[in-house]
């Protein structure tokens, strides 16, 4: 079996359908996703839409928590905020209903699949060190978790300690458990532009990081027409 494993589709249309293209290619058998389907970017129905129709199983970010609550924004930044108030109204109390059912944590097949951390899944941390992957590793129960919400992809293995850093293709050690960012499809934010995510292998037993070029133009003019916050346009080029 192959996973694709996707995460942080925040609601860019040209990001995920040039992703979803790829995974045809790469002859996945498998699809899921890690949250934060929507926020941000100009296409939150569409991208949902998509989700839904592909049966793609997904736990829940905190963009697809604020974007289907009336909840304070506490801790978003002013851009955040504003497109978290946008997307809000674009989308239908059912497809809020949809959102606010999403899981915080949930198994594919060996794996584990959480948005943020394991030791406190529902508050959002962000995993960027060793010392945060660490607080999460003693709640992980399966050799196997994919996170994402930093939109930065990293892996982190733990042994007799935690270590951490970036990669493009690794084999899993079965001796180690491994804590694994699969970066974002829809806002990149490791200095790279192109839309990440991973292909995961059981029968090799192998992580591959795909990264690809799309239409980012167009996601841009998509945000500026909507009013969306001009920086969530800039970004989108620089992977910022
Ligand atoms: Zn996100």
């Amino acid at each position: 079996m192959r996973y694709a494993i996707i995460a942080d589709i925040h609601g860019n249309l040209e990001a995920f359908q040039t992703v979803l293209a790829d995974i045809k290619t790469q002859n996945a058998t498998h699809i899921v996703c890690l949250g934060d389907v929507v926020g941000y970017n100009a296409n939150p129905k569409e991208c949902l839409a998509i989700v839904r129709e592909m049966n793609i199983p997904c736990v829940k970010g905190n963009h697809d928590e604020y974007c289907s609550t009336d909840d304070p924004l506490e801790g978003f930044n002013p851009h955040a905020a504003d497109a978290v108030h946008w997307t809000r109204e674009q989308l239908s109390e059912e497809e809020c209903q949809w959102l606010r059912d999403l899981k915080y944590t949930r198994m594919a097949a060996n794996f584990t699949m959480v948005h943020a951390t394991l030791d406190a899944p529902q508050r959002w941390g962000y995993v960027f060190d060793k010392l945060a992957a660490a607080a999460s590793f003693p709640y992980q129960n399966t050799q196997l978790c994919f996170f994402g919400h930093t939109h930065v992809p990293v892996a982190f293995m733990r042994d007799t300690a935690v270590r951490g850093g970036t990669y493009s293709k690794f084999k899993i050690d079965p001796s180690k458990k491994y804590f694994i960012n699969v970066g974002a499809v829809g806002q990149p934010r490791d200095n790279n532009p192109r839309a990440a995510y991973v292909i995961y292998d059981m029968d090799a037993g192998t992580i591959e990081l795909r990264r690809l070029d799309y239409d980012i133009a167009t996601a841009q003019k998509k945000i500026r027409a909507a009013g969306l916050p001009e920086r969530l346009a800039e970004r989108l080029e620089f992977g910022r």
